[in-house]
């Protein structure tokens, strides 16, 4: 606590000893049972349970969502989003609460399932920041819209949320807000103003050729020279094409043709993974990958390539009005020195949509999971990524709970 922070008010709002343990043993509960994403369904009804037990309202929502209303008198309506889902990741954290679960993918796969990008740290720092509104309600007045959100990884759930009549059931709020672990110092925040997160757009691209014998390239056509030929070419976009001083990634991630050395495969697929912070930047880098493939395609002979869009997560922005409110906010919180601001991340989230759909402003921020900053700690997405639960959480649920005390009258 340093002299900016508002002891008083905030004091209010410490954990207890059995609340303290509560939000441990939810964690590691949580942890332990991570689900794929729109499969959150365990997740969801723990979370009514859970609400039930405070005895706020809520409502199931875009499928496996929940959201909780905590109305408490006249004032406000703020809502703050925390995502629910896990990945397809083995977990190689070692730690004694690490998952062993599976899942099934869409395409009916069955996988190992994590909370590889620490979504449960999110949950967990939003329930019992929700536990704590409940017992200091003589301390603020308004209404928290606390949303659940599932698939946030396949930036289905937000928007499943939106379609599901998020904002006809529940208040309109004055503007949304949510938070995510990162590998930093925890005890530490960041935000961004302006372009947070990146849009990102993912394309599958079929290259079609002729299928021949390995020994007669001359009557075929060679879809792999001709993907070879795209993804080296695509490599262009960026370096050749973006201004210097604009920001964009263009990946291939997945290349799959042929079965056999000695057989010219009739067609190459490959997958293509795209960022940007502007949308000018976001339409040039798509119509070149559309030009390259296609005229790569005609160089070759070959006939017509498809080019298929598979999802696409809309520039996450932080109102800068708003991320000044909050950043103040978590500087009289948690210390001036430990809530910076930062550059904007290639990272991509869901969350936009929540505030985009109502047209109010939204604030994002990262809060640090690790005992210590460093370029070598596990990233996101990682088999290794296993925040510390302390102060991790606890700097979750002030986070959160500042963000929400900023808007709700006290
Ligand atoms: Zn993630
Ligand atoms: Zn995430």
């Amino acid at each position: 606590m340093t002299e900016t922070a508002a002891p008083s008010a905030m004091d209010r709002f410490a954990l207890d000893a059995q609340e303290q343990q509560q939000m441990e043993e939810l964690y590691k509960e949580l942890h332990a049972h991570p689900e794929l994403s729109m499969q959150e369904h365990r997740t969801a009804e723990r979370l009514e349970e859970l609400l039930e037990e405070l005895g706020v309202e809520h409502f199931r929502c875009g499928g496996t969502g929940v959201v909780g209303i905590l109305r408490n008198g006249d004032g406000p309506t703020i809502a703050f989003r925390a995502d629910t889902d896990g990945l397809p990741i083995a977990e190689d954290t070692g730690l004694p609460y690490a998952s062993q679960a599976r899942g099934t993918l869409p395409d009916g796969t069955d996988v190992p399932v994590m909370h590889g990008c620490g979504h449960d740290t999110h949950v967990t720092s939003l329930v019992t920041a929700a536990r704590l509104l409940v017992r200091e309600r003589d301390a603020w007045s308004g209404t928290v819209v606390l949303i659940f959100q599932p698939g946030e990884e396949t930036s289905a759930g937000a928007q499943a949320m939106v379609d599901d009549g998020l904002w006809d059931r529940a208040p309109r709020p004055e503007a949304v807000l949510g938070q995510h672990v990162w590998p930093d110092r925890a005890g530490t925040v960041q935000l961004t103003l302006g372009p947070a997160m990146a849009a990102a757009d993912s394309l599958r691209v079929t290259v079609f050729g002729e299928q021949s014998h390995g020994s007669q390239p001359q009557s075929g056509v060679d879809p792999i020279v001709l993907g070879a030929s795209v993804v080296m070419r695509l490599q262009g976009i960026v370096a050749r094409e973006i201004s210097p001083l604009k920001s964009a990634v263009v990946t291939v991630g997945t290349f799959h043709a042929g079965l056999k050395e000695n057989i010219i495969p009739d067609r190459a697929e490959f997958t293509v993974n795209i960022r940007s912070l502007e949308d000018d930047v976001r339409e040039q880098v798509l119509a070149a990958v559309e030009r390259i493939v296609r005229a790569e395609a005609e160089a070759s002979g070959a006939p017509e390539p498809t080019i298929e869009k598979m999802y696409d997560f809309p520039v996450n922005h932080n109102d800068e009005d708003a991320a000044h409110r909050v950043l103040d906010a978590l500087q009289g919180t948690l210390g001036e020195a430990n809530a910076t601001l930062g550059p904007p991340r290639m990272g991509s989230e869901d969350f936009g949509r929540l505030a985009t759909a109502i047209d109010v402003p939204s604030v994002f921020w990262f809060f640090g999971g690790f005992d210590r900053a460093g370029d070598d700690l596990p990233v996101n997405h990682s088999p290794f990524f296993g925040p510390v639960i302390e102060p991790t959480l606890t700097t979750g649920t002030r986070a959160a709970l500042t963000g929400i005390l900023e808007w709700v009258g006290r």
